[in-house]
């Protein structure tokens, strides 16, 4: 089918018939839907930049499986310059929609997969590598969205998967037929599933022996039978769904939490089912490559950031002070360690066995651990340099009233060559920014949390190497 345009990615969501409930009711039109459609449109960019004949360059590539051109969103890296062009395509996106673009987290599952699948099945015989193989193609093909289904409930955090008081906490199979198995559980923060048309599932946590029924991986449709996705609050939904004091009004991120109750899966979608030393894999693998990917777009809207603060200074007749050139400067110099942090992980990068490139995970946590800190701070000097009107502008609504509204255009008045009205605007960019809670949070636990991050560092990084530089150094020798 080749490359879809952005309003044939959308149209071919509205062909999806996915189970949906939002503030307890059903929604039946996802894509009409205003908040639901403000993420859609923000996956939709991966699109439109794909059309763009000046940055086409960055998110088309030619698949080695299929011959043809492809979004590089479906595609494994198969070299260092694909390892670097992810972190390149994210930053502009970032910029481009100044929010999350969703279209990553399946970008990243496909990477792991294809790993991960080939050296179970050479130490098997397995065939999952192979059935992945398929799938991939009929992704590329049909230049299709994916989302990760990856973090499990996991209840009771002292007991394990085996141990619960109720097992579906961490997803599993609860039946294996001649056609397929049949899944229950449920998967969190599941950023976009909406505006996928796939959802992938690996596995939540490293499993051991008698764990598994966990050990699970594969695809479903996003409107499979017994998937349901029930969309999460965030801090400006009901803005969003009023259609006023949206701030950026035509790109937003949603997260369902996706039940899979009793979801029927073909063997041709299995892509793991009870090796367990596999889920650790899997695990590394996805969360070093999200870690990676988030480089890219965090710079991207710290880049946003930046720009709205600058704005700000001209519209409030500050762009002269000292103090905030400084502070512009600290958010500048953010985000371009974090991008180059997230590039050295991927010119660092290896390749597999199964011939796929793999980023530095050491690198890519430590880039992770960065951004954390640094977006929190990023969003403390924008405000900053901003004002306070951040935190209590006047709704929209009332700026409309004729009573109270041109009053408050008087008051409101900045720099005069600046129209009023541009530095409302830009005074709701910024509070959207600030306050968008389901792309702040994830700033800390996108990817899993900084826990995690530091943890994998400690496993990766080789550290009997530095115990031997410093050993050396001082005189010892064992
Ligand atoms: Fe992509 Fe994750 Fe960034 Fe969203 S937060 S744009 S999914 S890397």
């Amino acid at each position: 089918m080749g490359l879809m345009t952005k309003n044939e990615y959308i149209e071919s969501l509205r062909k999806l018939k996915p189970t949906v409930y939002m503030f307890g009711e059903k929604v039946e039109n996802v894509v009409d839907n205003p908040r639901l459609r403000a993420g859609i449109e923000a996956t939709g960019a991966t699109y439109e930049l794909a059309e763009d004949p000046e940055l086409r360059h960055l998110i088309v590539t030619e698949s080695k499986l299929i011959g043809e051109p492809i979004n590089r969103f479906n595609n494994p890296p198969q070299s260092i310059e694909d390892l670097v062009a992810r972190v390149k395509m994210n930053r502009v996106l970032g910029r481009r929609v100044g929010t999350c673009f969703q279209r990553c987290t399946g970008q990243d599952c496909l990477a792991s997969l294809s790993v991960a699948t080939y050296d179970c099945d050479q130490k098997y015989g397995t065939q999952y590598n192979k059935r992945f193989t398929e799938f991939l193609k009929y992704m590329q093909k049909n230049d299709l969205v994916a989302n990760a289904g990856v973090t499990d409930m996991k209840g009771d955090r002292n007991l394990g998967p085996t141990e619960q008081p109720d097992k579906d906490v961490y997803l599993h199979i609860v039946e294996k037929r001649a056609d397929g198995i049949v899944v229950r559980g449920a998967k969190a923060h599941q950023t976009g599933s909406l505006s996928s048309h796939e959802l992938i599932v690996l596995p939540t946590r490293a499993l051991r022996k008698g764990e598994e029924e966990f050990a699970v991986a594969f695809a479903v449709p996003a409107d499979a039978p017994g998937v349901i996705h029930v969309v999460g609050r965030s801090s400006l939904d009901t803005r969003e769904e009023g259609g006023c004091d949206c701030g950026n009004v035509r790109y937003s991120k949603y997260a369902p939490t996706v039940i899979f109750e009793n979801v029927f899966v073909p063997w041709e979608r299995v892509f793991l089912c009870g090796e367990v030393e596999y889920a650790a894999d899997l695990v590394l693998y996805f969360s070093a490559f999200h870690r990676q990917s988030h480089g890219g777009c965090k710079a991207g809207k710290i880049d946003c950031m930046a720009g709205a603060a600058l704005t700000m200074m001209t519209y409030n007749g500050t762009d002269k002070v000292g103090h905030h050139k400084e502070k512009v400067i600290d958010m500048i110099h953010r985000a371009e360690t974090l991008y180059g942090c997230s590039l050295a992980a991927s010119y660092e990068g290896k390749q597999k066995p199964s011939g796929v490139y793999f980023i530095d995970p050491v690198l890519a946590n430590a880039s992770k651990i960065h951004e954390g800190r640094e977006m929190a701070e990023a969003t403390r000097l924008m405000i900053d340099i901003a004002g306070g009107f951040v935190a209590d502008l006047p709704s929209d609504k009332d700026f409309a009233n004729s009573e109270v509204g041109p009053l408050l255009k008087k008051y409101l008045k900045g720099a005069s060559n600046v129209p009023v009205e541009n530095r409302v605007k830009m005074f709701r960019f910024i509070e959207k920014m600030a306050m968008e809670s389901a792309d702040t949070i994830s700033d800390i636990h996108g990817g899993g949390s900084p826990a995690a991050h530091r943890l994998t560092i400690y496993r990766e990084a080789d550290t009997q190497a530095r115990i031997k530089a410093a050993k050396r150094l001082a005189g010892i020798e064992e």
